[in-house]
C-alpha cells in the first residue's frame, strides 16, 4: 500500500462543529504514524487504528491543539489489557515537559513509561519503518517542527503551525501533497506576525515551493474552510482543497 494521509482533526486553535483539533494518520505498507494529537483527534484515530497499532507518534509542538490527547493515549497504553505497551514518540522541545505536569501518574517515569521519547528539531532525519521523515524548524512562537514524509517516491509535507518562511518553502519543494496550515482568512497584514498563515499566505508558500497539490488545514475552528479554499484559489493555480475530518488522500 502506498503513502496515505487520513485527517483525524483539522480545526485550528480550538474545535469546530464536528471538527476535532489537529491529528493526521500517515500510513504506508503496514506502518502507521500518528502526526499530532490535538483535542478530540484520538477519538477519530480509533475508527482506523488502536493506540497499540501505531508504530510511532510525532508531536510537532506543545500547543494543546496539537498534543493534549497524548495524555489519554498514555493511559490507554499503560493500562492495556495485555500489559503496558511502548511506542516511539518523536516530539519537538518542551512537549513532554509541558504535558508531564498534567499527568496524574503514580509513576516517576511519567511519559517515559510507555513512550520512547526522541526530541526532534530542524535538520533531523528519522525513519519509521519505510517512512523517511525530515524536519525543518517552523516560524511559530514555541519550538515547532514542520515535517516531510517520503515513501516510494512520494512526498507528503505538513507545515504544522507556521507563519511560512524560506525553511518551509525548501521543505515543501515539489511535494506531491502539501498539507499547509491556513488558520486565518483575509489579508495577511491584519494578523499578528510570526504565528500563523492566512489561506492566501498558504497559497503563496505552495506556489513558491511548486507543490502539486495543496490541502489547507488548521483553519480556525469558528471559520468555514470552504471560504479559505476560495481565498487560496484566487492567488494560485495549484489545485486546492480543504482538509476534512475522516477523509483520506492517497498519494
Ligand atoms: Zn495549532
Ligand atoms: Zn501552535
Amino acid at each position: 500500500m502506498g503513502l496515505e494521509l487520513t485527517v483525524l482533526g483539522c480545526a485550528g486553535s480550538h474545535t469546530g462543529p464536528g471538527r476535532a483539533c489537529s491529528g493526521y494518520l500517515v500510513t504506508a505498507d503496514d506502518t502507521r504514524l500518528l502526526v499530532d494529537c490535538g483535542n478530540g483527534s484520538t477519538a477519530n484515530l480509533q475508527r482506523f487504528a488502536r493506540f497499540d497499532q501505531l508504530d510511532a507518534v510525532l508531536v510537532t509542538h506543545r500547543h494543546v491543539d496539537h498534543c493534549i490527547d497524548l495524555i489519554g493515549m498514555y493511559y490507554g497504553l499503560r493500562f492495556h489489557r495485555e500489559g503496558a505497551r511502548r511506542i516511539d514518540l518523536y516530539a519537538a522541545a518542551e512537549v513532554v515537559d509541558t504535558l508531564t505536569g498534567l499527568l496524574s501518574s503514580d509513576s516517576a517515569l511519567g511519559f517515559h513509561e510507555v513512550f520512547d521519547v526522541h526530541e526532534v528539531a530542524g535538520g533531523d532525519h528519522v525513519e519509521v519503518g519505510p517512512l523517511q521523515l525530515s524536519f525543518a524548524d517552523s516560524v511559530h512562537p514555541v519550538p515547532t517542527v514542520s515535517v516531510a514524509v517520503q515513501h516510494g517516491g512520494r512526498r507528503l509535507v505538513y507545515s504544522a503551525d507556521s507563519a511560512g518562511g524560506p525553511a518551509l518553502v525548501d521543505l515543501a519543494r515539489g511535494a506531491d501533497l502539501f498539507l499547509c496550515e491556513a488558520t486565518w482568512q483575509g489579508d495577511p497584514g491584519d494578523h499578528p506576525p510570526d504565528m500563523h498563515l492566512t489561506a492566501r499566505g498558504a497559497a503563496e508558500v505552495a506556489d513558491r515551493a511548486e507543490v502539486r497539490r495543496l490541502v489547507l488545514t488548521h483553519v480556525l475552528g469558528s471559520l468555514d474552510p470552504h471560504r479559505s479554499v476560495e481565498e487560496a484559489a484566487r492567488v494560485t493555480g495549484i489545485p486546492v482543497e480543504a482538509a476534512m475530518d475522516l477523509r483520506t488522500w492517497a498519494l
